[in-house]
């Protein structure tokens, strides 16, 4: 008989992003841990939060340093090591079975997917942003009136080669809009104004809702005709938000739609909405969460977040995501902290005689990987 939770699991990051091959200095290293547009205020740093914490507490002794090495002296070591280095011991070290890349945020400053693989020593695959593929498409110099047709075709082509679409509808324009498909001739119409104001502004950043339910819609057929999951950005992760209006149960109509379709929908992050992604899991038979990134975030809290999202979600819907951005600590700390939270929850259910270790190993394994693998094109481990 086991005596403890088996934690060390390979872990499928379902949602995770590359990080950043440049030499990072006392400023841009801390940029990089922050949600925020502006650095922190005079006279503080972004060591002064639970993530500084863990970063000083569990990513210093892989840089060869001492448990809470200060923010400075940790800053210079990684400097002295090097990023390419340092990005490899991290990656190597989390334990990881494979990566579900998003390719869709700032990909100019980051490492690709495939070289995210080679970095990690691990299976990458591709999860494209239908967003970002919408601005490609109108950069292009295409007509208003081939827009439509042409994001369509654009969208489809480079959904052959990924696993998963992914949406940022919620930071656009919310959860609070017009569930629908729009006609044609709205998108055209939209996609005029948006190329024009596009075109006097120099900034191509889609925030139009018609063009956006467009590219929901025709997401939501590519993933419906190729059996790959829809992921849909929930809450907390981007700070141009208005996070009332980013609760995921404003989109019931769209997410009932695509259980009508067999659409698998993945809500990414969730917090501080993962009470309602846990639900929509009990109602919806497609609909699948995690609370990536925020345990970074949250730190020595985290795992009373894992706990809420363990209140009444389904073992069988939740996914296991670093949400890593920028720094490969952020990959590590994502698995260290889960692997942490999940213990300490699982360990409390066995003391409290709800359980054995047997259905608390279970529950690990489905989260860690199982289901990932159940919804997601990934081959065998
Ligand atoms: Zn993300």
């Amino acid at each position: 008989m086991p005596t403890d939770i088996a934690i060390d699991l390979k872990l499928i990051d379902h949602h995770c992003h590359g990080v950043s091959p440049a030499e990072l200095d006392w400023k841009g290293f801390q940029a990089m841990f922050s949600e925020s547009y502006l650095p922190p205020p005079e006279g503080t740093t972004e060591f002064q939060k639970p993530l500084g914490l863990v970063i000083r507490r569990f990513c210093a002794p892989l840089l060869d340093l001492e448990p809470l090495a200060s923010g400075q002296a940790y800053v210079e070591r990684r400097l002295a090591l090097g990023a390419a280095e340092v990005n490899r011991r991290f990656l190597t070290a989390s334990g990881l079975d494979s990566l579900l890349i998003d390719t869709g945020h700032r990909s100019n400053a980051i490492l690709g997917w495939q070289e995210m693989g080679k970095v990690a020593g691990r299976p990458a695959h591709e999860v494209v942003r239908i967003e970002a593929v919408a601005e490609e498409v109108a950069k292009t110099g295409v007509s208003a009136a081939d827009f439509p047709d042409a994001f369509a075709a654009e969208l489809d082509k480079r959904a052959a080669g990924a696993v998963g679409l992914k949406t940022i509808v919620a930071y656009r324009v919310t959860f609070k809009i017009d569930q629908s498909a729009p006609e044609k001739g709205e998108v055209v119409k939209a996609a005029g104004a948006w190329f024009a104001k596009a075109a006097e502004a120099k900034r191509w950043r889609l925030e139009d809702a018609t063009i956006i339910r467009h590219g929901l819609w025709i997401g939501a057929e590519i993933c419906r005709a190729r059996k790959i999951p829809l992921q849909v950005h929930v809450g907390f992760g981007d700070p141009d938000i208005y996070m009332h209006a980013c609760d995921p149960t404003h989109f019931t109509d769209f997410i009932a739609a695509l259980e009508k379709w067999k659409v698998a929908i993945t809500l990414l992050h969730c917090y501080p909405f993962q009470r309602e992604a846990g639900w929509l899991s009990e109602i919806f038979q497609n609909v699948y969460y995690d609370v990536g990134c925020i345990q970074n975030y949250t730190g020595p809290s985290s795992a009373d977040i894992f706990g809420e999202a363990l209140e009444m979600g389904k073992f069988s819907k939740q996914l296991y995501s670093s949400d890593a951005f920028g720094l490969s600590e952020l990959y590590y700390l994502g698995q260290k902290l889960f692997r942490k939270g999940i213990k300490q929850r699982l360990d409390r259910w066995i003391a409290e005689d709800f359980c054995t270790i047997k259905e608390a190993d279970e529950i690990v394994r489905l989260i860690a990987a199982e289901n990932a693998r159940r919804i997601y094109p990934v081959g065998e481990p």
